[in-house]
């Protein structure tokens, strides 16, 4: 069928991240939270109203690639974590903590694997963000409407 909707494709949603056309099934979910207690303007966004805390679910447009951009980057980064542990144990399985730690020796994990894991998670997740920004690819957290709604007083639910 042809007609004016054909033409839409200025109007098409786009990727946040990247800009390119957006898939329609593989936009991020974003979920903010208040207390429900303020009844915080919704900006037209569903509101699931809580005993405590009430939730709104808005979601980012993006593409296929950005998707599993975003997933590569996860199991890069559990990668690095993992690789950092092996190495650390491998290579200097007698590492001590600082003393300021006071880290529990009898710990599930040994020091060389615990403390291997944190810098190889730090290091490729920096990297992982240098890359990021190499290619020009924008935050979730920096879509306008999640800008909006927080500046409104609703959050993340972590912080
Ligand atoms: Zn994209």
């Amino acid at each position: 069928m042809t007609g004016p909707t054909a033409f839409r494709t200025s109007t098409e949603p786009r990727c946040w991240q990247c800009g390119a056309l957006a898939s329609p099934n593989r936009s991020y979910s974003v979920l903010l939270v208040a207390d429900c207690h303020r009844q915080l303007e919704a900006f037209g966004y569903p509101v699931i109203r809580g005993r405590r805390l009430d939730k709104l679910r808005l979601s980012v447009p993006r593409c296929a690639r950005c998707q599993s951009r975003t997933q590569i980057s996860g199991v890069i980064v559990l990668c690095g974590a993992f690789a950092g542990a092996v190495i650390a144990s491998v290579f200097w399985p007698h590492i001590e903590p600082p003393s300021w730690l006071h880290w529990n020796t009898e710990g599930i994990i040994g020091i060389p694997t615990a403390i291997g894991l944190v810098i190889g998670l730090v290091v490729t997740m920096i990297g992982v963000a240098k890359k990021r920004r190499a290619l020009r690819l924008r935050s979730v957290t920096d879509y306008p409407p999640v800008n909006t709604l927080r500046q409104a007083g609703w959050d993340f639910p972590s912080s």
